[in-house]
C-alpha cells in the first residue's frame, strides 16, 4: 500500500482534557502515537499521560503569557524536540514560532487557524481546525471564553473582549470548545442569577452538577450551548440587558452593558 497524506490516513484525532493545579486543563491532541498540547502550565501531567498512552510529543499551543499556561514549556521542549507556537504579541518562552491573526500551520494533519482574540491578555489568541462539513471541529480559547463565562480583562478593553467573544459566538455551533479552566459550576451559579429564567441554563446547570459529582470534566462544551446559556455571550439578549440595567441604570450600548456584566461578576461571590 502507498503511504499517503496524514491528513486523509491514519485514525481520527483524540483529544482530551488533563487536569492540572487547581481548576486548569491541558488540552492533550493525538493521533497515531503523536501528541500536541495546549497551554501545559505543568510538565508533570503532560509527562504522565505521553509516557501512559505511549505518546511522542510534537508541538505545544499557547494561547497567553500566564504562567498557569506556559509554566511547563521550557521542561517539556529539554525533554524532547518539539515545535513552539504562539502569539507573537506575548512575552512567551522562546524559541517561539510566532502566529497572528489568520494565519494557518499544520499539526497532526490537520490545518490550524489562529484567531486573535484579545480580551484576557492583549495579545492573546485561539486555534480552530478546517474541517469538511459536518467534520469535528475543535476550538481552543485559553482564557478568553469559558463555560457559561469568560475571562478577565487583565490587558483588554471590554469592547475588545466583546468583539473577540463575537467571533467566538460565529463559529459553527457544533464547534467543541475546549477552555482552559473548570470554571462552570462557578460560573452558572453567576449566569442563574443573570437569567433565572432560562430553562436551558437550568438543565445545564443540573447537567454539569452531575458530572462534576461523578468527578468528570464539564467540557468541552459547543458553541451552540453557550450561545443558549454563557450570559457573556447573550449580552445583548433582552433579558441579560434588563438584569444588568437593574444593576446599572445608565448602562446602554452594546459595549456598556458588556462592561457592566463583566463587573457585576468580578463582584460576584
Ligand atoms: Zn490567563
Ligand atoms: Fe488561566
Amino acid at each position: 500500500m502507498v503511504p499517503s497524506d496524514a491528513t486523509t490516513q491514519g485514525s481520527a484525532l483524540t483529544v482530551e482534557p488533563l487536569p492540572a493545579f487547581s481548576d486548569n486543563y491541558i488540552w492533550l491532541l493525538h493521533r497515531d502515537g503523536q501528541a500536541w498540547v495546549v497551554d501545559p502550565g505543568d510538565a508533570f501531567p503532560v509527562q504522565h499521560a505521553l509516557q501512559k498512552r505511549g505518546l511522542c510529543l510534537r508541538g505545544i499551543f499557547l494561547t497567553h503569557h500566564h504562567a498557569d499556561h506556559v509554566g511547563g514549556v521550557h521542561a517539556l521542549r529539554s525533554a524532547t524536540v518539539c515545535r513552539v507556537v504562539g502569539p507573537a504579541g506575548e512575552p512567551l518562552p522562546e524559541p517561539l514560532e510566532p502566529v497572528a491573526e489568520g494565519d494557518a500551520f499544520q499539526a497532526l494533519g490537520l490545518v490550524w487557524r489562529v484567531l486573535e482574540v484579545p480580551g484576557h491578555t492583549a495579545g492573546h489568541v485561539a486555534y480552530v481546525n478546517d474541517t469538511p462539513p459536518g467534520g469535528p471541529r475543535w476550538l481552543f480559547c485559553g482564557d478568553t471564553l469559558f463555560s457559561g463565562g469568560c475571562g478577565r480583562l487583565f490587558e483588554g478593553t471590554p469592547a475588545q473582549m466583546l468583539a473577540s467573544l463575537d467571533r467566538l459566538a460565529a463559529l459553527p455551533g457544533e464547534t467543541q470548545v475546549c477552555c482552559a479552566h473548570e470554571y462552570t459550576l462557578s460560573n452558572l451559579r453567576f449566569a442563574q442569577t443573570v437569567e433565572p429564567d432560562n430553562p436551558e441554563l437550568a438543565a445545564y446547570a443540573q447537567a454539569c452538577q452531575a458530572r462534576r459529582e461523578l468527578g468528570e470534566p464539564t467540557l468541552p462544551s459547543t458553541i451552540a450551548t453557550e450561545r443558549r446559556i454563557n450570559p457573556f455571550l447573550r449580552s445583548r439578549q433582552p433579558s441579560v440587558r434588563r438584569a444588568v440595567q437593574q444593576r446599572e441604570p445608565a448602562a446602554r450600548s452594546d459595549v456598556d452593558i458588556f462592561a457592566a456584566l463583566r463587573r457585576w461578576k468580578d463582584g460576584f461571590r
